[in-house]
């Protein structure tokens, strides 16, 4: 027994402070180091770390070779700062001190290429690299978050049972943190969780806006819907809090949510979602829509300018809202189980080039807790990939294939209704139309191949040839 810590931590902002907490609730010790310290320099802070680590089992450092000294062998080092540079400059501070078997472990929401290139480099000086993608804001942090760790093998057994006790419970008591895979592969699935959760949001707002301009439904009874719904199938956490948002009022007793501006931010990691589906070659409709909406949202002074050039025409407004309310609940089940279904795909594609081979039921699993896409309906997909692990797509398993089958009716006439009332839905069309392409044997795609063949000798393969055979018209002159 010595009076060394079990881990230490670096980054007191809010997650990394919170995180040191959640971890010294467990029983371990924690020692903690940041860059700046507020009151150090002068002197009047003793142990650093804010009010509410009084009294607990954690040790403040502000020189960071005593911080590493003040964690037993072989250490755990959790880095909790802005993803970026930060994380290899103070790699490079740590390396003098550190010692073989040591074990680095990046919380933060960095790149996984990065983390993958930290891996290679932390592994040439014989530390162990893990990337773990941490989801549940702050609240996660204190409380319990999903975490997925990814990196060097090796040193999973070591931190297991500090990650695991710190993560978030799902209902069956099963820790929200297992082992992904290697490489920056945790970090990887902590970006597609992101992009999920663009998606997620995108689409309850949709919800909320037919609502609230075919229904006219007041705040009040809109949050009821909602409440409903979140003891059902579409039971979450985003769910859960739109409720809360829709019902909450301000100091001045108005409803908080009408006095918010339609502009949406992002931090960028749908965008990456994005990017990165491209670079497989992957569809990933249903975020890139939400990324793209965000970005329409925040352009109001075009949009309000545009609005004030073309007219809407007046809505009849005669909808029931038993039938309407019905409509809008299938298309956000719809919806939302193709965005998984694409989300999977990327990490699916990802791991076959990659060679992560990623356990797409336990990933399911370990998003049913602590992260904000939180949900009943993931121990379906869990179970999906379980009973087949080589489904191809979600949405060709039995159980999803019903669930689509029974929403298709309400579903499109949703989205043909919006259109009808000029009312923008672009993610439930988006995920309607990649549910009609994906069931369409004979896409129109053999037009854009003939097209490129005329213009640029692309070739283009014919029915009537074995797959592979590659032709080339001379169409100039003939047609
Ligand atoms: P943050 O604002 O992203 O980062 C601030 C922390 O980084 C501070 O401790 C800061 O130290 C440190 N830092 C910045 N540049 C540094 C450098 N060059 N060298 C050493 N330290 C440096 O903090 P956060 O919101 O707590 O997030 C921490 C990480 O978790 C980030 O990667 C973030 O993306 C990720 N994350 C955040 C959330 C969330 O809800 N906030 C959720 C999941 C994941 P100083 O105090 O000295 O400036």
């Amino acid at each position: 027994m010595t009076n060394k810590s079990d881990i230490g931590l670096i980054g007191l902002a809010v997650m990394g402070e919170n995180l040191a907490l959640n971890i010294e609730s467990k029983e371990w010790r924690v020692s903690v180091y940041n860059r700046t310290v507020a009151g150090v320099e002068e002197g009047v802070v003793e142990g650093f770390v804010s009010g509410r680590a009084h009294g607990k089992k954690i040790m403040g450092f502000n020189n960071i070779e005593d911080f590493v000294n003040s964690i037993s062998q072989p250490r755990k080092i959790m880095l909790m700062v802005r993803a970026g540079n930060p994380v290899d400059e103070l790699m490079e501070q740590l390396y003098p001190f550190l010692s073989p078997g040591d074990i680095l472990i990046d919380g933060g929401n960095s790149n996984f290429e990065d983390t993958a290139r930290r891996v290679r480099e932390s592994e040439a000086k014989d530390i162990y690299f893990i990337g773990a993608g941490v989801s549940g804001g702050e609240e996660g942090a204190l409380h319990g978050a999903s975490i997925m760790p990814g990196g060097s093998a090796g040193a999973w057994f070591e931190v297991r049972p500090i990650l695991q006790s710190i993560a978030a419970k799902a209902e069956d008591g099963s820790p929200c943190c297992e082992w992904i895979g290697p490489g920056g592969s945790g970090h990887f699935v902590k970006m597609i969780h992101n992009g999920i959760e663009y998606g997620d949001m995108q689409l309850i707002s949709e919800a909320y806006f037919i609502m609230k301009h075919l229904l006219e439904a007041s705040n009040e009874e809109m949050a009821a819907y909602f409440e409903t719904w979140n003891e059902g199938k579409l039971k979450s956490f985003l769910i859960e809090i739109t409720s809360k948002i829709l019902k909450y009022k301000d100091a001045g007793g108005d409803y908080l949510i009408d006095k918010i501006l339609d502009t949406a931010g992002q931090k960028g990691t749908g965008k990456w979602s994005v990017i990165n589906a491209m670079e497989l070659e992957m569809p990933l409709n249903l975020i890139a829509t939400a990324v793209f909406e965000r970005n329409l949202s925040a352009r109001k002074e075009l949009r309000m300018e545009a609005s004030s050039i073309y007219h809407r025409e007046a809505s009849q407004k005669t909808y029931l809202a038993e039938e309407l309310i019905k409509e809008i609940y299938s298309s956000l089940y719809a919806s939302k189980l193709v965005s998984y279904a694409q989300g999977f795909n990327v990490l699916k594609y990802a791991s076959d080039k990659y060679g992560w081979r990623l356990n797409l039921a336990s990933i399911a699993r370990l998003w049913r807790g602590g992260c904000i896409i939180r949900s009943a309906f993931l121990n379906e997909i869990a179970k999906a990939f379980e009973e087949d692990r080589h489904l191809s797509n979600l949405l060709l398993a039995p159980y999803f294939k019903d669930e689509i089958v029974s929403a298709l009716p309400f579903w499109k006439r949703l989205v043909a209704v919006a259109a009808k009332e000029e009312l923008p839905v672009p993610a439930f069309s988006s995920a309607l139309n990649y549910f009609y392409s994906l069931t369409t044997n004979n896409l129109p795609a053999n037009l854009v191949q003939a097209q490129r063949d005329y213009f640029g000798a692309h070739t283009f393969e014919r029915i009537d040839l074995p797959r592979g055979v590659f032709m080339h018209e001379n169409w100039i002159g003939k047609a």
